[in-house]
């Protein structure tokens, strides 16, 4: 389909610039429609028959498809750009673990175990795996489907039951068809029982194949029976292959709007070493896949792909920014330090996060730079000796202290003798990097 432009959308508009949608002019309101940064429907004005003419126009060029149920439903794909900087990701990766229904009864309580325990804090966010794959593959139905309920009962997390097999697939969805998972592969051998399977039950669809032209052709076809909810996976030979063929996806989908690929896509980082697996799963985060798949059970694999996808999802039109106040970490006494960071959220945390590594109970004191780093604020005029005596004398941090050291990010030691000239408090340059934190308290810290 050809892309329709903003004038194609502002020659069916009332023209009239009453300014009911929130945007100045009809012709602002059809830029932004044509973008997809707006929906028609925000013009109460825009007729019936605009409105079928426009058809497509006003459809995401990329579907968001739900997996799951209930509180840790997850949705994937219903991205708008190509690059994070020109508006923001909306629906960050979902990484998927595989257990295989082959595996022994305690191997699958073993993994499934450590899935529970993949979850950690960083900056301030809780993150985590999103899924749990059931790989139906070498296994009879009976076997699937007890795998299937098994996890199903252990585990909240949405299910990707995998199996070329129609009929094992309906087999397993007998316990597990309420918990909404992801069903597939769907081929070119088997998608029109599969899309019977998944048509009665409303569930999404795993379509695979090794071209985007098959993709395409069985996305059209599953469409044709009433079936949207698609997830696409290249099936390329190779890392380069994937990547490739899921970025040719992104760009055909979104800059296009070519609707038989305008959906989420998912790749599988397995099968190589621990360490390329990982890394496999971190690049095909970063080349917009919707779901990895991979079977890394251990921390410090998965840490790097969600920490990667933290990454890339974190949404640059709002600042990162954490309350500027007073913090306490650990129990800090009248004798502990006080330091002086930003309330951007990455240096707090690695702030908070080297004090509490150097087992010295600590106050930290923060000026609200706007989400601004030491230096960015610095250099913005956010982070001055004015702005910070006026902060840490309104957080009080050194009425809770019996000395009056305050101890400021050696990034901005330039500051250090107009503060103590403003305050009268003894001001101490701390280390340039937060990794100094721990040995400058440990060994130089006296109050
Ligand atoms: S509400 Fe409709 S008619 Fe009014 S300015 Fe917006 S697009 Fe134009």
């Amino acid at each position: 389909m050809a892309k329709v432009t903003g004038i194609d959308i502002y020659k069916l508009l009332p023209k009239t610039n009453c300014g009911d949608c929130n945007f100045p002019t009809c012709m602002a309101f059809a830029m932004q429609v044509a973008a997809k940064k707006a929906a028609l429907d925000q013009c109460p004005h825009v007729s019936a028959e605009a409105q079928s003419a426009l058809g497509d126009a006003q459809a995401p060029p990329m579907l968001t498809v739900t997996i799951g149920a209930g509180e840790h439903e997850l949705a994937v794909g219903g991205e708008t750009v190509l690059f994070r900087h020109e508006e923001k990701f909306h629906h960050p990766t979902g990484v998927a673990i595989r257990i295989s229904a082959g595996a022994d009864d305690a191997e699958i309580d073993a993994r499934l175990d450590a899935i529970a325990k993949l979850h950690f804090t960083r900056v301030g966010e809780e993150i985590g795996v999103n899924l749990v794959a059931i790989d139906g593959e070498g296994v009879d139905a009976a076997r699937f489907g007890s795998v299937v309920e098994k996890v199903h009962g252990k585990t909240d997390l949405p299910l990707i039951l995998l199996s070329a097999d129609a009929g094992n697939l309906e087999a397993a969805l007998n316990g597990a068809a309420a918990s909404h998972p992801l069903i597939g592969p769907a081929t070119d051998a088997n998608w029109e029982a599969i899309a019977e399977i998944a048509g009665e039950k409303k569930l999404p669809i795993l379509v695979r194949a090794d071209s985007l032209e098959k993709l395409g052709e069985l996305a059209e076809g599953l469409k044709g029976k009433g079936i949207e909810n698609l997830v696409l996976q290249p099936d390329a030979e190779d890392l380069i292959g994937t990547l490739t063929q899921l970025t040719l996806l992104r760009r055909l989908s979104l800059e296009k709007v070519f609707r038989p690929l305008g959906y989420p896509t998912l790749a599988v980082a397995a099968g190589s070493s621990s360490e390329a697996d990982s890394v496999a799963a971190g690049a095909a985060v970063c080349r917009y896949a919707g779901i990895v798949i991979t079977d890394e059970t251990d921390p410090e694999r998965i840490l790097p792909i969600l920490t990667v996808r933290q990454n890339v999802y974190t949404d640059p039109t709002v600042p990162n920014a954490i309350e500027a106040k007073l913090y306490e970490i650990g129990s800090p006494g009248p004798d502990a330090p006080v330091i002086l960071t930003t309330n951007f959220a990455l240096t707090y945390f690695t702030v908070a996060g080297e004090v509490e590594n150097s087992k010295v109970s600590a106050y930290i004191t923060v000026v609200d730079t706007e989400g601004l780093g030491v230096l960015n604020a610095y250099a913005d005029d956010k982070f001055t000796a004015e702005s910070v005596v006026k902060t840490v004398q309104a957080q009080g941090a050194m009425d809770k202290v019996n000395h009056n050291k305050l101890i400021i990010p050696g990034l901005v030691a330039v500051l250090r003798m107009e503060i103590q000239e403003e305050s009268g408090w003894e001001v101490i340059v701390g280390p340039e990097d937060a990794a100094g934190i721990p040995t400058f308290l440990r060994t130089e810290w006296s109050a």
